[in-house]
């Protein structure tokens, strides 16, 4: 199954194949500051599976995970984990161009969850900091 999502302006594109390997939430302050979202939505992606397409800008957030978005736009495209999990493309449930794709599992640093947010019923896996 072919997937396609991109940027906002539609200049930086990426299409999937297959399924994902997982797909979950983080609420750090990093993922809150680079989307200006009370939380990210994602979902993790054999590299050799994402093709992407256009021109990317990348900042290295943490070493060794560098997030690459569209230098016209400013939207978050996609993430690379290349130091934890090699060979891994993160990719963002808001940047597909379908919604209700593949129900996040679990969530990452619910210690800087929003107290407002009420319980996600896919989510059934919860970690206060990074997944072990
Ligand atoms: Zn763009
Ligand atoms: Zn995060």
């Amino acid at each position: 199954m072919t997937r396609e999502g991109g940027c906002c302006c539609g200049q930086l594109r990426f299409r999937t194949e297959g399924e994902p390997i997982r797909s979950g939430l983080c609420h750090c302050f990093d993922c809150r500051k680079l989307h200006a979202a009370p939380f990210m939505a994602f979902v993790v992606f054999p590299e050799g599976k994402v093709t992407i397409t256009g021109e990317a800008s990348s900042f290295e957030s943490q070493p060794g995970y560098v997030r690459s978005f569209c230098p016209r736009c400013g939207s978050q495209v996609f993430g690379r984990l290349a130091k934890s999990e090699p060979g891994e493309m993160e990719l963002h449930h808001g940047s597909f161009d379908e919604t209700s794709l593949w129900p996040p599992a679990y969530e990452l640093w619910t210690i800087r969850r929003d107290d407002w947010l009420g319980p996600i019923p896919s989510v059934t896996d919860h970690h206060a900091r990074n997944r072990e």
